[in-house]
């Protein structure tokens, strides 16, 4: 490692992984097995708490009544504060931002990217940046990962130079235990060192990009290999079915995913019986309809935070949408249930008759087709889709035809389909990958 790393790992122990975050796991865990009253009013006096502190930094939230019990924040949301979103913040920083807009010395600053690129500032304080870790160790636990094992990463960091020839294609964090994967090594002649390293460090976890686990676990099927780690938590980009199944089939023996966002409006975690639950004690989650009502089937993801009272966003409208699940999951814990959030919003794609098109059915039109190295469906006109296809060296014509053919026959059969061979699929600015994109949305809105 190089002394900047060093101090960089260092410090983030120091400040993140200290006996306090650790204190507030335990507490998290403790919310695991109360009883759905004792969660709500929980809810009720986090959220009175943001309300309050709204008011008292946001300009737009200055008409807001100043006292109000518990039991009725949910009716003062509903009343006072209008559904927002990143469009919002951007267009009236002055109203949205507290005081002058910048972070005070000991604050920090979350960025999103986003597919159109239009990026935001969100200011977190140090309790924000406390919370986030300590919620995630808490779904570690779900996992059975314990502080100190040993864990891999495999995300979009910068690891090592992505010109770099030959290993390691990684760092080992010692103050984490960690080991740094470089996913832009994700390629032959550089992963056979990788898949090495991963089988002599044997992590008890790997955490990853959905598509990073997924890259690795098709090089790994390439060789007739196959990892076992116990758990892999996959987070930052939806999961589609077929990476799911092949994550397990070649790298680990269970995949929990994590839904949540640089906003930190909302936190879902999986549980070990595959339920995806949205954290109650992380904040208040909404889902509504194209209006801002509540939404009886599917609806927008709507969050107001619990723990960034620095720059408390308050029914922050996300381009995510799920729905939820009735009932209570037989692992016990008092936690509603979504169902996966499986894409962006932007990025849904529309066939022949305009309606909507799952990308789990899509997932369908690939299934046995192994000599594809990477695929993106992109919609590029009206009922068009472009298919882009890197090939794996035994890509033949006949390939090429049942991809189309499974699209008509398994997905949509009055779409138009081209299909065109690339070298690479380039990923968003921030390193992420899109298996299905709108690119015709994205020109009609610009
Ligand atoms: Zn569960």
């Amino acid at each position: 490692m190089t002394l900047r790393q060093e101090l960089s790992f260092g410090g983030r122990r120091l400040l993140r992984d200290n006996w306090l975050c650790e204190r507030l796991v335990a507490q998290l865990r403790r919310h695991e097995t109360l009883g759905a009253e004792e969660i709500d009013s929980l809810q009720r006096i986090a959220l009175r708490r943001t309300l309050l502190a709204a008011r008292g930094r946001l300009r737009y939230c200055r008409h807001v009544p100043a006292r109000f019990p518990a039991e009725r924040s949910p009716e003062v949301l509903r009343e006072h504060f209008p559904v927002i979103c990143k469009e919002t913040l951007l267009e009236n920083p002055r109203e949205h931002y507290p005081g002058s807009g910048r972070p005070k010395p000991w604050q920090g600053t979350g960025k999103t990217s986003g597919t159109t690129g239009t990026p935001l500032r969100v200011i977190r304080g140090p309790r924000s940046v406390l919370m986030e870790e300590a919620f995630l160790r808490r779904h570690w636990k779900w996992g059975g990962f314990r502080d100190g094992m040993r864990r891999a990463t495999l995300r979009g960091d910068l690891v090592v130079p992505p010109e770099r020839m030959r290993p390691p294609f990684w760092i080992f964090n010692r103050y984490n235990n960690q080991l740094l994967l470089s996913s832009r090594h994700l390629r032959d002649g550089c992963v056979d060192a990788i898949i090495d390293e991963l089988e002599s460090f044997a992590p008890r976890m790997l955490q990853a990009y959905p598509s990073a686990a997924c890259a690795l676990g098709q090089l790994l099927a390439q060789r007739g290999r196959r990892l076992e780690i116990p758990v892999v938590f996959t987070a930052s980009e939806p999961l589609y079915a077929h990476q799911r199944q092949l994550i397990e089939e070649r790298v680990g023996a269970r995949v929990m995913d994590m839904y949540g966002m640089a906003e930190r409006v909302a936190f879902a975690t999986e549980c070990e019986l595959g339920s995806l639950h949205v954290n109650p004690d992380y904040s208040y989650v909404e889902l509504v309809d194209d209006d801002g009502n509540s939404a009886r089937g599917e609806g927008y993801v709507v969050g107001t935070t619990f723990h960034n009272l620095a720059m408390p966003l308050v029914r922050y409208r996300l381009t995510d949408r799920t729905r939820w699940i009735p009932g209570a999951c037989r692992c016990g814990r008092p936690f509603p249930m979504i169902e996966p959030v499986t894409g962006k919003w932007e990025d849904a794609i529309t066939g022949s008759g305009g309606a909507f098109v799952s990308p789990s059915v899509l997932t369908f039109a690939f299934k046995g087709l192994h000599n594809i190295r990477k695929s993106q469906v992109a919609q590029v006109g009206p009922a068009r889709w472009e298919v882009r296809v890197v090939p794996a060296p035994g890509f033949s014509s006949e390939d090429r035809r049942r991809v189309v053919h499974n699209i008509h026959a398994l997905v949509d059969p009055g779409v138009r389909v081209d299909l065109v061979l690339k070298d690479e699929i380039a990923c968003t600015a921030a390193g992420k990958f899109r298996w299905v994109v709108n690119e015709w949305r994205a020109a009609r809105a610009a």
